[in-house]
Parts: structure tokens; sequence; C-alpha cells
């Protein structure tokens, strides 16, 4: 009976592409018509790029229009600051990739197809769970059809951070809490502009900025829950700020016509205890929510993937019973990542973004460049590119 996996994200893709190489029968479901959906997480990082390698699918990766950066540059009132380079990172991808995360999932689901345990049905939403004595047997979906049923050895909840699975199996994340939501929105890019992605901080303010060659994709910080209060001020209360703090872009902000052409990120950051029930495990945003701090929650996801390929597909695919013990093995192989990267990103929240966005902090007084502090030139590379315990892929092709 195999797997069935809700949610076609960068976790459920990629564990069901390992999944169907391996020679499991494996079904993914994805609740929407397509990947189509703007605003998602674009960043691919090393750590990514080589588990792609390892699939060999590295350079029809590559292939697909993508930026790369190399350099992570803060920008302050008084000019520029380096604060991290992945040059010298140990790994044969030294940047991260910024590519709609749509192509990335396409590029995914269109090699597990080569495979014939490979099923993707779209349109289906998972609702419920099967249970039978004790465990969970398998899920329930809709479809423009009606509701069907499909039985497996193990259902995989990778339907994101607001789970219905994860709900269905009793399963309740712990809130680390986030000061900051994201408003994302998009302005033309000319020739003539700057040609790095970039943090931009003023007391009080702070955006990121992502080239994406002909247009920026920009994320403005507010303070959480600030939402509200920003529309009901109208446009120009996200105008203003963004002239203010890239000067060169305020010939355009008046292309931002209303908060119809913006899309609010409402921050969170949380973690399940436990990841598991009989025959169901969760995985990425399911299991735990990041930050958008260093840009990692696709990676993570996709580690997730990997680690619970590597310890689950060789039972998966000899019908053999799947013991809650295995599936704790997955969880307790990825929590140490997932702890460390959340403390770091609670850490970078309330050290930086929240004196940031009350207007107590200023990194004009940092020095020029971060990168020739050792220990943080030897550390941030590796924790941002690669991440905590990479995962590789141990599960051979049928
Ligand atoms: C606005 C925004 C910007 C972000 N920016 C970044 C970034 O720059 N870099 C980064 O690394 N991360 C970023 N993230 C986070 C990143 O997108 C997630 O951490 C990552 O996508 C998690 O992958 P996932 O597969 O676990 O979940 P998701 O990507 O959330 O995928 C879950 C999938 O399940 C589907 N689904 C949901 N419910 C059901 C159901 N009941 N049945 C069937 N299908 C279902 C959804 O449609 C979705 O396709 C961002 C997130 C958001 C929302």
């Amino acid at each position: 009976m195999g797997c069935v996996i809700a949610g076609g994200g960068p976790a459920g893709a990629m564990l069901a592409l390992l999944l169907a190489r391996s020679g499991v029968e494996v079904t993914l479901l994805e609740k929407h018509g397509d990947f189509l959906r703007d605003f998602r997480g674009d960043t691919i990082h090393p750590s990514t790029l080589q588990v792609l390698d390892e699939l060999g699918l590295a350079q029809e990766f590559l292939k697909l229009p993508h930026r790369k950066a190399y350099d992570l540059n803060l920008v302050s009132d008084r000019g520029d600051i380096k604060i991290a380079s992945l040059r010298r990172l140990p790994s044969a991808y030294r940047y991260i990739a910024f590519v709609p995360q749509w192509d990335f999932l396409k590029l995914i689901t269109t090699a597990a197809e080569r495979y014939p345990g490979f099923r993707l049905l779209m349109n289906a939403e998972a609702y419920d769970l099967i249970r039978e004595g004790g465990a969970v047997r398998g899920l329930r979906y809709r479809d423009e059809s009606g509701e069907h049923e499909i039985r497996a050895d193990l259902t995989v909840a990778a339907d994101g951070r607001h789970s219905v699975l994860r709900e269905r199996a009793g399963l309740v994340p712990e809130n680390l809490g986030a000061p900051m939501d994201v408003v994302w929105f998009r302005l033309p890019r000319h020739r003539s502009d700057r040609d790095d992605t970039f943090l931009r901080i003023s007391p009080g303010h702070m955006m990121v900025a992502i080239n994406r060659e002909s247009y920026w994709q920009l994320a403005y910080l507010i303070v959480k829950g600030g939402y509200a209060r920003l529309t009901e001020q109208g446009i120009d209360a996200l105008r203003g700020p963004v002239g203010d703090l890239l000067p060169w872009l305020a010939d355009r902000v008046g292309q931002i016509e209303g908060y119809d052409d913006v899309s609010v990120l409402t921050v969170a950051l949380n973690r399940l205890r436990r990841w598991h029930r009989p025959g169901f495990l969760c995985i990425g945003d399911a299991a735990h929510a990041m930050s958008p701090v260093f840009g990692v929650g696709i990676n993570l996801a996709v580690q997730d993937a990997v680690a619970a390929a590597n310890l689950l597909a060789g039972m998966l695919g000899s019908g053999a019973p799947i013991p809650e013990s295995a599936l704790h093995r997955v969880q307790r192989r990825r929590m140490l990542p997932t702890r460390l990267t959340q403390a770091a990103q609670r850490l970078v929240q309330n050290r930086v973004i929240n004196p940031a966005l009350t207007g107590g902090l200023d990194p004009s007084r940092l020095p020029r460049d971060l990168t020739k502090i050792p220990l943080l030139n030897r550390v941030a590379p590796r924790f941002i590119g690669q991440g905590i315990r990479p995962e590789h892929v141990m599960v051979k092709e049928l």
C-alpha cells in the first residue's frame, strides 16, 4: 500500500520523488490545481543544491531561470555592510539560487513522474485520517468528483504550517513567537539599479530587497499584528517608507496602487514536540514553521524529506509494517537542526529585528565588513548555506 503524502510543497514533493525513485508506491496530493503561488519561499540554498546534485538533477535545475547570490549585504544609513559570504563554502555550490518555487516543484514532480510507483493528484484536498486498530491507515480527500479514501502503510502530513492532518492527529505545535509580519510586493527593476540582494535597515524600518532581474521582490517588515493599522493609514504609509529607505525606488513606489498589490505573511515560528503517531508522520512546516530569517524554510523541509526517505524507504519498499520507533528516528534526526535553526532565528528576531522595528537599532555603527571577523566568517556561511546536520541521499534508485 506504500505511502500517501498530503501537500505538494518542497517537503512532500521531495519525499514523493525519493520514495518513488526507490521503488515505493507513493501518492502525492496537492489541494491546488497548480504550483503557481506568488511570494512563497524562493531561496534554494547549497544544502538543497547538493541534494539535487545527488539526484542527478542539479544541471536541469540550473537551466531554470535563476539568480545566484554569493554575498549577503546590509545597507545602513551610512552605506553597505557585508554580513556574510558563501564564496569559501566547502561545497560545489557556493551561492543561494533564487528560483520561483513553482519551477522548483515542477522539476521535482516531473522527475518523480519517471517512476511507475508515483501518482500525483492535483486539486485533491486531504481532510481526515483513516484510523484502524489504534493506527493511521491512510487519509480521506475531496476533489471535484467527491470524497475518496486512500489506504497506505504510512501517511505523511506535508501540508504546511496550517496542517489539517496534524490537527486531525491531535498534534499541536508549541508557539515560539515572532515579533514581525512581512508585507511582500514587487516593483520594476531598472538596469541602472544595484545588482545584489540585500537587507536595508534604518532605525524603525527594515526591508529585504531581492533582485529578480526584471523586478525587485521586496519584503517590508512590520511589527506583529500591525497590518490592519498600516492599511487604515492608506497606501502612502507603505510607499513613503519604501521611498525613504531606497530613494532610487521613490520614482516607482506609485506603482503600488493599493493593498491589493501586496501580500502579507503572518510570520509563525513553532514546532511539534512529537512529529508522529502510529502510521503517521509530519515533516516540513507541518512539523515546524520557520521564521523567514535566513530564508531556510524550503531547505529544512527538503532535509526532512531526505532524512525520512533514508530511514523509511527500505521498510516501505518491503511492505514490512512501520514501527512508530522508525518514525521517531526521523524526528530524532531532524529535531536538532530544527531546534538550533529556530534558536538562531529567535536570536536574530529578538536582537536585530525587534530593536530595528522599534527604532532601537542603528546598524551604521557596525564594522563595514563582518566577514573579516574570523569566527563569524567560518560559522555563518555554513549555518546559512548548509545548515546543521546536512542530509545526503542514501536511498538507491531502483
Ligand atoms: C510568503 C512566504 C515567503 C517565504 N519566503 C521564504 C524564503 O524566501 N525562503 C525559504 O526558504 N522559505 C520561505 N518561506 C517558507 C517556506 O515557503 C516554507 O518553509 C516551505 O515552503 C515549507 O515547505 P513545506 O513543503 O513543508 O510546506 P508548504 O510549502 O507550505 O507546502 C504545503 C503544500 O501543501 C498543500 N496543502 C495544504 N493543505 C493541504 C491539504 N489539506 N491537502 C492537500 N494539500 C494541501 C499546499 O497547497 C502546499 O502546496 C516563505 C513562506 C511564505 C508563506
